[in-house]
């Protein structure tokens, strides 16, 4: 027989006193009284972790990390003895437990520890004997014993992964994600008000959502999601409104270039210049960042001319001196300068159906020319793009040394001034605050009529507590699914762009009334003034693209150069997780230098890295990352 088990989670807004703890508890207690178990997963209450933090900096600026996960885990231990003496004084059975009670162990990267494993016995004890247990989210135990906690608002994983452990072991999970909005909405409904409430996203799309800044989920709680497959709904915890699923792709997901998108203000850009153009850079950059688990968000690799390149790229904030440290004595030696820009904001779209459907970048640009934006870098995803813009305010104070960003850093940040104004524009651009499938059809036109697609477990389930552990060894490991070969792309590159608003949406704009399906693209800033912009075009269409691209370049500005080259090829690393684990790019990049292969352009996203290499040794590329990736 499955049991029905249910995993609630309640993040800090929803406990913030003692009316919304009891709101909680009954909420728990109602999904007990409809025939469940359940276990209920919870937040610090309100800003307690804010607190908590404001408290340390001001005996320190440099606070271990140790210290800190010691000191930020007391406020969920707090949310879990108030939730259970809620529910008891409700009259039912529950039973707080902390995540080194449960045996949640984690590595020992303190602060922003991964999950290794979790031990479901007390789990199952506690819910056999008719508890309702709530379960501390955000913290963990390392193999030392100590308390390590998996970064901001990492409640969210926590109950996932838990919801992932009890399926594993033979539970029928349902995952509910209680918070103070009615789900997951086209874009952060508090910075554009026209947002809409969407029915449902898919796991990909939702995992884009949330490294690209949507901070309504954690990334890596969809990264469980999507591994173990655990269908989740994020909804309201103050109403009993049907929230948003977040599940398998359908097929009607593709229909839609683009679903939301998002906004993120604490990165840093930083530009390594005059990098010789050769085959094992990239790998050492980004291996001895990923050595110092530094994770990397947008990059750039521009062609270059005259044998050097210039590699733009992106870390947080909070990250960004310890990048510069890290990479000091590699740029020394490679004769390169290592270049910080002033502060800037990302704004990204995402979208399932942006893989087969065309035009997206260009509607993308031209919402940003028309609202007068420049954009300072462009990356490219399977199912994403992001622009960076360049905020006008001078850069704010660097956050203190290996912190975390703030939980809500584009509400608390007012000098985001060009990246919310830019997120409302490219939000009205794509029309998404209309009622469409998928974004809050109503229900009197008929409702959705989509099902949730059941996906085969990537992990299958079993009922032998054993293997079900022995399953869950290395459980927040990176999963790579695949590496795909596209032999038929060329590459159009323009070098010396002016770099001024509406020069990239006049190119795209060419490019896609041709009916062109542009699919890598890669923009950074190479001189003053001037931008390098490439862009891949499938084979049979480079002689179009071309006469198009110079066309309109030759009006822009007739000493740009373009250049065609039909020799090259793309491969693609799908899987999850792609970026936060800072290993991929390294053992990617790694195995591309050892065996001689230059990359000529590279993107990142959560789901997918991507390179452009010449086409001679494509089939030579793809078999070293299957290898390197232990791919069948
Ligand atoms: P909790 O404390 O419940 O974990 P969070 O603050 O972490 O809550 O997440 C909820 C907040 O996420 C919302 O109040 C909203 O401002 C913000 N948010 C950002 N992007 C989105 C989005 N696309 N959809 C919904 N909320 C979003
Ligand atoms: N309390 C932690 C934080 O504020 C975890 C969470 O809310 O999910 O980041
Ligand atoms: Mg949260």
């Amino acid at each position: 027989m499955t049991v029905g088990l249910v995993v609630q989670k309640f993040g800090g807004s929803s406990l913030r006193d003692a009316d919304r703890v009891m709101e909680a508890a009954r909420k728990a207690i109602r999904a007990k009284h409809g025939g469940n178990q359940v276990i209920v997963v919870v937040s610090a209450q309100g800003s307690t972790t804010d607190d908590l933090i404001a408290k340390a900096a001001q005996i320190t600026a440099a606070p271990s990390a140790r210290e800190m996960d010691m000191l930020l885990a007391t406020g969920e231990q707090i949310s879990i003895a108030l939730t259970a003496l809620a529910i008891q004084e409700l009259g039912e059975k529950a039973v707080s437990l902390t995540g080194p009670q449960v045996g949640i162990v984690t590595d020992s990267t303190h602060r922003k520890a991964r999950i290794k494993s979790i031990d479901t016995r007390r789990l199952v004890e506690a819910l056999d004997g008719g508890s309702i247990v709530v379960l501390a989210g955000f913290q963990g135990v390392d193999e030392l014993g100590d308390i390590s906690t998996l970064g901001r608002g990492g409640s969210d994983t926590t109950a996932v992964a838990v919801a992932a452990a009890m399926k594993l072991a033979g539970y029928d999970v349902t995952c509910e994600i209680y918070t103070d909005v009615d789900g997951v909405y086209t874009t952060d409904p508090r910075i554009v008000p026209d947002a809409r409430k969407m029915d449902a996203i898919s796991y990909d799309e939702m995992l884009e959502m949330a490294s690209m800044g949507a901070g309504v989920m954690h990334s890596r709680s969809i990264e469980f999601a999507k591994k173990f497959d655990v269908p989740l709904m994020v909804r309201n915890s103050l109403s009993d409104a049907v929230g948003t699923w977040i599940v398998p792709e359908a097929e009607w997901m593709g229909e839609f270039p683009v679903c939301g998108c998002a906004l993120a203000v604490d990165e840093a850009r930083l530009v390594l210049e005059g990098v010789p153009d050769r085959p094992g850079v990239s790998h050492r950059v980004f291996a001895a960042l990923a050595g110092a688990n530094i994770a990397v968000d947008m990059i750039a690799q521009s062609v270059g001319s005259g044998g050097r390149a210039s590699i733009g790229f992106t870390v947080l904030n909070s990250e960004l001196e310890r990048t510069k440290k890290t990479l000091g004595p590699l740029v020394a030696e490679l004769g390169a300068t290592l270049n910080e820009t002033g502060k800037v904001s990302k704004v990204s779209v995402v979208g399932a159906g942006m893989r087969t459907l065309s035009g997206v970048a260009e509607k993308l640009f031209q919402a940003l020319a028309a609202d007068g934006v420049n954009m300072r870098m462009i990356t490219t995803g399977d199912i994403k793009i992001s622009v960076l813009i360049e905020e006008d305010a001078p850069a704010e104070e660097p956050a203190a040394e290996g912190g975390e960003p703030v939980k809500k850093a584009h509400l608390e940040s007012r000098k985001a001034v060009r990246g919310r104004k830019a997120l409302r524009a490219v939000h009205a651009a794509f029309g998404l605050a209309a009622p469409r499938k998928g974004a809050g059809v109503p229900a009197e036109a008929g409702g959705t009529g989509f099902k949730v697609r059941p996906s085969p477990l990537v992990v299958p389930a079993t009922k032998d507590r054993e293997a079900a552990i022995a399953r869950l060894e290395g459980m927040e490991d990176v999963l790579v699914s695949g590496v795909q070969l596209n032999a038929d792309q060329s590459r159009v590159t323009i070098h010396d762009l002016p770099d001024k608003p509406g020069n990239c949406s006049r190119v795209f704009n060419a490019v896609a009334t041709g009916g062109i399906l542009v699919d890598m693209i890669v923009q950074n800033l190479t001189g003053p003034g001037r931008a390098e912009l490439s862009f891949t075009v499938p084979r049979a269409d480079l002689t179009r693209a071309l006469k198009r691209t110079q066309d309109v370049v030759q009006q822009i500005d007739p000493t740009c150069r373009v250049v065609g080259d039909s020799d090259v090829a793309v491969l693609f690393v799908l899987g999850v997780g792609m970026r936060t684990h800072t290993g991929v790019a390294r053992t990617m990049f790694g195995a591309l230098a050892a065996r001689g292969i230059n990359i000529g352009m590279i993107n990142t996203s959560e789901v997918c890295v991507g390179v452009v290499v010449e086409r001679p040794r494509g089939e030579e590329a793809l078999a070293c990352l299957r290898e390197a990736f232990k791919l069948a």
